[in-house]
């Protein structure tokens, strides 16, 4: 915790955002049929300090997503057991260990060899990691995540490793590409998947321009960022490294 312990100027604001965008995802979830609690929002908190982290934590909302790994192992002793953490960045090997076993869930993994770090670490600290697998539907040189013709193969591969479960899919459309297109596929492949194996279950998508659509279109995860804690400093890449 900060050493002021006068509440947070922001507290008013960040409750109207959240308030906002739980409705959104309310309606969004109503919209399309489905049952607003089958939806979980991870509200990225990426450069935003744990003051603000706890703040939002104070407002009942337990669900706080990272991208980058030193900013999970500084803040996560900070806020305690009152956050839920999630790993939404690109995962490096020598991360790996700050990650596991802090995170509920990593979105990030993209690749067998991190399958294989991840389990090796869950098993020394005696965990079960669960994680889920990010697919680069939109085909973007630059965006994270395994090919859609890989996704079979690599969760049959990835379930053999104990202390690790994937239990579904992630996606980052690129910028410029059609979201909801990109969301639709992303189901597709959950569809497919969880026909094989079922607890290929949860679909992450949708950040905080977009987290609507990808309610419409099966999200079970969102992960909006400046939606809930405000606009960021320093204008950052959309996926950063952890
Ligand atoms: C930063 C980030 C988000 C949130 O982005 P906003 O634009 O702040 O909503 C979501 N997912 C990932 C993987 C991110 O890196």
């Amino acid at each position: 915790m900060s050493t002021h312990s006068a509440p947070t100027p922001t507290a008013d604001a960040l409750g109207d955002r959240l308030a906002a965008v739980r409705s959104s995802v309310r309606d969004a979830a109503v919209r399309s049929g489905r049952d607003p609690a089958a939806v979980t929002i991870v509200a990225v908190a990426k450069t935003f300090p744990a003051e603000r982290v706890a703040a939002v934590a104070d407002l009942g909302h337990a669900d706080i997503g990272e991208s980058r790994a030193q900013e999970l192992k500084q803040k996560a002793p900070e806020l305690g057991d009152r956050v839920r953490w999630h790993h939404v960045g690109q995962l490096q090997r020598n991360k790996v260990k700050d990650v596991v076993g802090t995170a509920t869930l990593i979105h990030s993994l993209d690749r067998l060899s991190l399958a294989r770090d991840i389990a090796e670490r869950a098993a020394a600290i005696g965990v079960v990691q669960r994680t889920l697998l990010q697919v680069n539907v939109t085909g973007d040189p630059q965006k994270a995540g395994c090919e859609p013709a890989e996704v079979l193969a690599l969760l049959g591969r990835v379930r053999e490793l104990d202390h690790l479960a994937c239990v579904g899919l992630t996606t980052i459309p690129a910028l410029g590409s059609d979201p909801r297109a990109a969301f639709h596929r992303l189901r597709e492949l959950r569809d497919a998947a969880r026909a094989r194996y079922p607890e290929v279950t949860h679909l992450s998508m949708g950040m905080s321009g977009d987290y609507a659509l990808a309610v419409e279109e099966g999200a079970t995860l969102v992960r909006p960022g400046e939606a809930i804690f405000g606009a960021r400093e320093q204008r950052e890449g959309r996926q950063e490294e952890s």
